[in-house]
């Protein structure tokens, strides 16, 4: 295969002006990635510098090779900042334009300026450090799970590699110029043709790991209670089902436990719907705080959430909700100041040797956060056989005897 260097350059600046565009128009629709826009605007630079490095011959080398690659790095500079911006870090001004101005400043030293080795090591030392950088970002955001990620730290990876063994390399193949016309060159060729697969490359990887993040950050929306972090109804409700399934060929002793805030509309009343709020989230801390990381949790109304603790005997799990609700107690005692002290009721259902059912579960739990609410509040109580069928005559008795029912459970 024969690549004209020439032609290869000219699709170069097409393709990195295209991709460029491409990205600002993404950023355009979707702008809370604000990443996107300088990763269009680092391949906008690179097309600039690609047209000045194309003019070798017809204009000034000061333009040609010091600006040209002045601006280069300064493209690569700008796609590091996105890849920092992506993950929430700062801007850094000073490194977005150390890589220039040393270039400039090295290019301005008179036993450098002479010296195409040289200055072509340098070169090939300051793409390395920005790509490699560009990487490191990109690993360092590992923790959020974005599958295309890891091929982008592996393109950027290889780039940069490539680069730095340029100067290596270039002994084996030839880097001497035939006709004294640096077009000649196989390596330019090499390089070059490697530099338009990368741009191309790392533009879609880019883009796809910017669709990513917007799609986990639906499915999060959607599966999140936003106020306390925990899962919502839906996701609770889901991810039980989930255990539910891989369990069910060998069921193990599971408590589910039903938890409701004591007086919290007085609470709200009395502190305001902003402190209400606040106690709902001290609730999520304390919970999480006291649960297993296993063990699953959510919100699943106002003041209500609900736990699944999956391989717990009964004792402990009567300990766990015993330990929420002391956690809770002492937490919310005074929040930001004011003297809450809120409680919880909670009811607890606990199931051996039995496929999961947690809907069935909750209904059951529901029944003894009843009792635990009509003997007093902040109080745990386990559901029972007796209860169950209490409720149940409750359900069904006309009210005064429903009443009677009651008054009698209280006096017991
Ligand atoms: P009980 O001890 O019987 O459970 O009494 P309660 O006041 O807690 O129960 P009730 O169901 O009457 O009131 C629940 C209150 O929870 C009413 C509602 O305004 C409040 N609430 C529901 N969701 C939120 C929320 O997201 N934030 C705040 N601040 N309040 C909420
Ligand atoms: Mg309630
Ligand atoms: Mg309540």
């Amino acid at each position: 295969m024969n690549l004209d260097v020439n032609t290869l350059f000219l699709v170069t600046i097409y393709v990195e002006a295209i991709l460029g565009l491409l990205l600002l128009f993404a950023w355009a629709q979707n702008m809370a990635i604000r990443a996107v826009a300088w990763w269009g605007f680092g391949h906008l630079i690179r097309a600039a510098s690609v047209v000045l490095f194309g003019m070798y011959g017809s204009a000034p080398e000061l333009i040609t090779i010091d600006l040209a690659n002045a601006l280069l790095f300064t493209a690569f500079a700008v796609t590091w900042t996105g890849a920092r911006v992506f993950d929430g870090r700062p801007v850094e001004p000073v490194y977005l334009v150390t890589g220039a101005v040393l270039w400039l400043l090295v290019c301005r030293l008179p036993v450098l300026a002479d010296s195409v080795e040289l200055r072509s090591m340098i070169a090939s030392g300051i793409i390395p450090a920005y790509t490699w950088l560009t990487a490191y970002e990109f690993w360092r955001g590992r923790g959020e799970p974005l599958v295309s990620r890891w091929p982008a730290i592996f393109m950027l990876f290889a780039h940069g590699a490539l680069f730095l063994l340029r100067t290596p390399l270039a002994s084996v193949l030839p880097w001497s110029p035939t006709n004294n016309n640096i077009f000649g060159s196989v390596w330019l060729t090499v390089l070059s043709f490697e530099a338009l697969l990368f741009t191309i490359s790392i533009a879609f990887i880019l883009l796809a790991m910017a669709k990513e993040r917007t799609e986990l950050r639906h499915r999060t929306a959607a599966m999140v209670d936003p106020l306390t972090g925990i899962a919502n109804r839906r996701a609770f409700l889901q991810e039980a089902g989930v255990i539910a399934k891989r369990y069910a060929s060998r069921p193990r002793p599971t408590t589910v436990l039903l938890v409701d805030l004591d007086h919290f509309k007085s609470i709200n009343d009395r502190f305001g719907h902003a402190l209400g709020d606040r106690v709902l989230e001290i609730f999520a801390a304390a919970t999480l705080e006291s649960l297993r990381a296993t063990d699953l949790v959510g919100r699943i109304g106002g003041e209500e959430f609900a736990a699944v603790l999956y391989d717990t005997n009964r004792d402990k799990a009567a300990a766990v909700a015993e330990r929420i609700r002391v956690a809770f107690a002492k937490a919310a005692q005074e929040v930001d100041g004011r003297p809450v002290c809120a409680t919880v009721s909670i009811g607890v259902v606990h199931c051996e040797g039995v496929v999961l059912d947690v809907p069935e579960l909750l209904a059951q739990a529901d029944q003894a956060l009843y009792f635990a609410k009509e003997n007093g509040r902040n109080r745990v109580e386990t559901a029972s056989l007796d209860m169950l069928l209490t409720r149940k005559d409750e359900a069904t008795a006309p009210p005064a005897v429903a009443v009677a029912a009651t008054a009698a459970q209280n006096a017991a």
